[in-house]
């Protein structure tokens, strides 16, 4: 580091390899949940017809004292890696959870219907993670219907532990979503052997849904993907969410496919809690007007 970015020293003994810096990420990683430096911002997601918020995702973030915000692809990987992915996503949920409840209380089901943290699979193999599921909604107040837990389709095809697990939480009430739809194995088969309520289709196949003529096969494929998925869903009876949006033309097709609700940058940023308070404060004194 002495000598300065872009200078390259053969190893010697002594030196740091690529897995102690591994290490001091996790170590950095643990520091960091014990001061407090995550934060977590909300996402509306919203009905495509009408504008209504159906729900939030909660996205966590890493203010870091000197490298400033961090972004979750350069921790989360890192997380799983050490385990404390299940600490931290611990925190997500309950944090969430508290949050969502709070709004419930204060501005009702009709401003704000479901709140969805992500959960990786390290969590879904931790032999706590249903308690603490449990525990989260009671201490919280959250109803079970109003948590989707977004998993990932490699997260869900892990085994038989895993489909005991998600089984139990579905029992609970708990809604369970498919996120980044379309972009892993074998979705089709995963679709009925899961207990899953709802599907998100992955950003890839939001973009470029609104041109006419796609100009190469590629794309041209991407949006058959995008039609076969909301015709599936609605046959399996799964809701749908698009996400990436980041244009109207974008909104108004996936509504004329068939896709009632949407995510993405067009729709809303990721934004602090305060932020989100500040829009259903303003609408609910548009819907009483
Ligand atoms: P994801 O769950 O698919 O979340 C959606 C990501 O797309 C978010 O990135 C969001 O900010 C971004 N996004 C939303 N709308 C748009 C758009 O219109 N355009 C573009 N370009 N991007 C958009 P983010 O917050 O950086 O999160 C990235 C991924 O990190 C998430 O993907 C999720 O897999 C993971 N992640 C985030 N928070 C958590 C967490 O608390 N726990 C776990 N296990 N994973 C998390
Ligand atoms: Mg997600
Ligand atoms: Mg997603
Ligand atoms: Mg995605």
């Amino acid at each position: 580091k002495q000598r300065g970015r872009g200078n390259w020293v053969r190893y010697a003994g002594g030196m740091e390899r690529p897995a102690s810096a591994h290490a001091r990420l996790g170590g950095d990683l643990r520091r960091a949940l014990d001061a407090a430096e995550f934060r977590i911002v909300y996402q509306p997601i919203v009905a495509l017809a009408d504008g209504r918020i159906t729900g939030v995702e909660a996205l966590v973030r890493w203010e870091h004292p000197e490298k400033g915000l961090v972004s979750p692809a350069d921790f989360i990987p890192a997380a799983e890696r050490t385990g404390l992915i299940v600490p931290l996503g611990r925190f997500v949920l309950r944090e969430t959870c508290r949050q969502a409840a709070a709004w419930l209380a204060e501005f009702g089901p009709d401003l704000l219907d479901k709140a969805a943290p992500n959960v990786s699979v390290r969590q879904l193999h931790d032999p706590d993670f249903v308690a603490d599921v449990d525990a989260a909604l009671a201490d919280s107040g959250l109803p079970a219907n109003r948590l989707v837990l977004e998993l990932t389709e490699s997260a869900v095809l892990r085994g038989q532990h895993v489909s005991r697990v998600l089984h139990e939480l579905h029992d609970m009430g708990v809604r369970l979503a498919l996120d980044d739809f379309g972009t892993g194995e074998s979705s089709l088969s995963l679709l009925r052997a899961f207990p899953a309520a709802i599907v998100k289709l992955d950003k890839s196949f939001v973009d470029g849904i609104e041109l006419d003529e796609p100009d190469t096969p590629a794309a041209h494929a991407r949006q058959a993907v995008a039609r076969a998925v909301v015709q599936l869903a609605d046959a399996l009876g799964l809701e749908t969410v698009a996400e990436g949006i980041e244009n109207q033309e974008q909104a108004d097709r996936l509504l004329r496919l068939g896709y009632a609700v949407g995510q993405g940058y067009h729709l809303g940023r990721p934004m602090p809690p305060e932020k989100l308070t500040e829009i259903f404060a303003a609408r609910r004194v548009r819907a009483a007007a």
